[in-house]
């Protein structure tokens, strides 16, 4: 984000690198869920990082506390890692080096992927029964133990904001166009305005 702005000579052809959660110190480093980025607490409520300050706040001073972290790509959710290139939650995610070099890529600019066991595909959530499907299909896995389900119900909390996105009040709503959607996600949450 802010690196195509610092260095305006830099072409559009360099690598689309973005943003590295470990160096810029975006996530807890026991669980791994992001951090808030004002106070530095972790969002994971189950974390032992996520302990509130007791004194008193205004309430200018908690809302700028609980500011939410960005959806960055690597966000991880315990088990679970958000690629915002590929618009994918992987479960078990490494972080790999694609494009130009492997054959099948030339001419992709190089990007840091996130790969692993399973992924979710967030294209393919419309509504509400397409989420429900993603849920209780991972429910029936044989790795998704009390963790990974509730981590997976955390991650899509966080990119979808369901109950405003595709469920407020009982009610049925449809993201016509899923790309848009999750791309005006990234570039929103999180983001001052
Ligand atoms: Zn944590």
């Amino acid at each position: 984000m802010s690196n195509s702005s610092s260095n305006p000579t830099e072409s559009s052809a360099k690598p689309r690198v973005k943003n590295q959660p470990v160096s810029l110190n975006l996530s807890c480093p026991e669980c791994f869920y992001a951090k808030y980025p004002a106070s530095g607490f972790c969002t994971n409520r189950d974390c032992a990082q996520s302990e509130r300050s007791s004194r008193a706040m205004t309430g200018d001073e908690i809302l700028r506390q609980f500011e939410l972290p960005t959806l960055f790509h690597g966000r991880r959710w315990g088990t679970w890692t958000l690629d915002t290139e590929r618009l994918c939650l992987v479960y078990d995610a490494s972080q790999e080096e694609r494009g130009d070099g492997s054959g099948r890529t030339a001419g992709v600019p190089l990007y840091v992927g996130y790969f692993g066991k399973y992924e979710v595909d967030l294209e393919t959530i419309r509504h509400s029964a397409g989420m429900l499907d993603w849920i209780f299909q991972i429910r029936k896995k044989s790795w998704a133990t009390r963790a990974v389900t509730k981590d997976l119900l955390n991650a899509l909390d966080s990119i979808f904001h369901p109950q405003e996105n595709l469920c407020s009040g009982h009610s049925h709503k449809t993201i016509k166009d899923p790309k848009a959607f999750l791309r005006s996600r990234f570039e929103t949450v999180g983001v001052a305005a």
